[in-house]
This record gives C-alpha cells, structure tokens and sequence, in this order.
C-alpha cells in the first residue's frame, strides 16, 4: 500500500521515533508548528478519523493513554493541544489517521 506512515512504522522512511509498542507508533513532525510537535498513529492502516470503527476503538482509545504518558515524560505540564485533522477542509493531508500533539507556545483559539 503507498502510504507514507504506514512505511514509517515499518521503518522504510526514516523518522524521529519517540515511543512504540505493538500498536502505536509515535514520531516527531517533520515541519513542526510548535516547539514541540510530535504524531501519534496507529500501526494499523486506518485512513483517517472518518474511518474509526469497533475494531479500531480499543487502538484509539490507547493512543490517548500514549499521549498523556508522553507529555509526562516531556514535561509538558504547561499543556498541550491534540488535533486530528479530517478530509481536505479539515485540513489532512496524510490518509493514515495521526494525531498531532503541540506545545511549547500559547496556541490560539479557535484554530484558522
Ligand atoms: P495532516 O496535515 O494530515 O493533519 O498532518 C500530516 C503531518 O505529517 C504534517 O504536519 C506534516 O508536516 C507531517 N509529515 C508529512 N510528511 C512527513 C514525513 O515524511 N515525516 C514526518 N515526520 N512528518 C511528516
Ligand atoms: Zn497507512
């Protein structure tokens, strides 16, 4: 399949890798928005948050918990923002479902 996470979890492309188990793959953004800027995926080819079902829920549900112990150890107790982007005027430009964590700034609201 050409999909461009899907060969970064198999290690095809290169990339900043934070933290990965058997289900979740984690790495730095390659064009960060913020100081910190990282993406947290399934390993399962999921093609976006338009694409989640009951078999996809248990993965999803653990990237959050991935999410909240990353922050920990990246001591982002000032906060953070986590943002799925979905089709092409929510703004995705990857078809493989990521979700983006920012921080290191005041990120405005409501986003553009
Ligand atoms: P989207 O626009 O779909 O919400 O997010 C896709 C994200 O993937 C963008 O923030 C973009 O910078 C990032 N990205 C695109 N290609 C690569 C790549 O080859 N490596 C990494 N690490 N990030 C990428
Ligand atoms: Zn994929």
């Amino acid at each position: 399949m050409d999909c461009l996470f899907c060969k970064i979890i198999a290690g095809e492309i290169p990339s900043k890798k934070l933290y990965e188990d058997e289900d979740v793959y984690a790495f730095y953004d390659i064009e960060p928005q913020a100081p910190v800027h990282f993406l947290v995926v399934p390993k399962m080819h999921i093609s976006g948050p338009d694409q989640i079902d009951e078999k996809s829920e248990r993965v999803v549900g653990k990237i959050f918990s991935v999410i909240a112990m990353l922050a920990k150890e990246l001591k982002l107790e000032k906060g953070y923002r986590v943002v799925t982007n979905c089709g092409e005027e929510g703004g995705q430009t990857v078809g493989h479902l990521h979700y983006h964590v920012l921080a290191g700034r005041n990120l405005s609201w409501p986003p553009g």
